[in-house]
């Protein structure tokens, strides 16, 4: 095993489809105290992937963002997820796509990761590996979904708004990076439609240079190539990770698109950058302090 430093990063986002104008102090107040959490348990030497995991179970689970508990019914009238997670240290990874009736699809994907040979499950065999492995199920939909912070229920009705996908990248004190995100997808999509969260190398990314999670009109990222980019541009043209971020944020917007990308490396930098209106966010290191914001300018 690597020798442990006292160098640690991480960072969170609550999704890039913030709008000017509303508020997220719950969000924001939300996120502040994770990376709170998140700081304790990476200070204490928790790995990165235990800890993103942890981070993106509790925003499934506060119904704060549209991710979890607060994703709301594709255009059929039922709520399907997608989440995706990595570990950069032995590079593994676990995904579910169009997941049903489970509390926390990140810890699905987490199972898949730890317990298979593969990478990705869809549909059904998705739902039926959550229950076998006896993950949490949302017993009674109606009453377990909730609108999200600073969200109305026309917005779910809109066809065009990507809202509140959840995510969390981290460096851990041993130099192994991880990276999780989960989402209930865009508003109003149809039914069995994915985006770029399930989706390693798109909206996720981890290996043992740097951690990636990725939000915003799943489309564009998938068009643009999403993560795995980011990851390119580090290692192959050798970027910062700022540019390389800004990168494929500019290519996502030469397309229409418009999203956000949070990051770390295995320096501890993090990179939290939005083409959107705003993203929620936190972020706390070794070195820096926790913030949380929605609006600040990220460039
Ligand atoms: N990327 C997500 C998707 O396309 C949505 C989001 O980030 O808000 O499903």
């Amino acid at each position: 095993m690597t020798d442990r430093t006292t160098k640690f990063a991480l960072a969170l986002h609550g999704g890039a489809g913030a709008q000017s104008g509303r508020s997220y102090a719950r969000a924001e107040a939300h996120l502040k105290t994770l990376a709170e959490e998140g700081e304790r348990m990476l200070a204490a030497g928790a790995s990165a992937v235990d800890v993103v995991e942890k981070m993106v179970c509790e925003m499934e689970a506060s119904g704060l963002y549209v991710a979890g508990r607060g994703s709301a019914a594709n255009s059929a009238g039922y709520v399907e997820l997608d989440a995706a997670i990595m570990d950069g240290t032995g590079r593994n990874a676990g995904a579910v796509a169009a997941i049903r009736d489970v509390k926390h699809p990140i810890s699905a994907a987490r199972a898949l990761m730890d317990k298979t040979p593969y990478v990705m499950l869809a549909g059904d065999g998705a739902t039926k590996f959550a229950a076998k492995h006896g993950l949490e199920t949302v017993e009674d939909p109606d009453e377990y979904y909730t609108l999200p912070d600073g969200t109305t229920a026309e917005d779910t009705q809109t066809e065009t708004l990507a809202h509140g996908t959840v995510g969390a990248v981290a460096l851990d004190t041993y130099g192994g990076l991880a990276a999780a995100t989960s989402t209930g997808g865009v508003f109003g999509k149809p039914e069995g439609r994915l985006g770029d969260t399930p989706i390693n190398g798109i909206g996720n990314w981890a290996d043992g240079e740097v951690a990636i999670s990725c939000t915003g009109v799943g489309e564009y990222f998938i068009l643009s190539g999403g993560a795995s980019m980011v990851a390119g541009g580090v290692k192959l043209a050798g970027d910062s990770l700022e540019k390389a971020v800004w990168r494929l944020l500019d290519d996502v917007k030469s397309l229409n698109g418009d999203g956000g990308v949070i990051a770390v490396n295995k320096a501890g930098d993090i990179v939290m950058a939005y083409n959107s209106d705003g993203m929620k966010r936190a972020s706390v290191s070794s070195e820096t302090p926790v913030t949380a914001t929605t609006f600040a300018p990220c460039r």
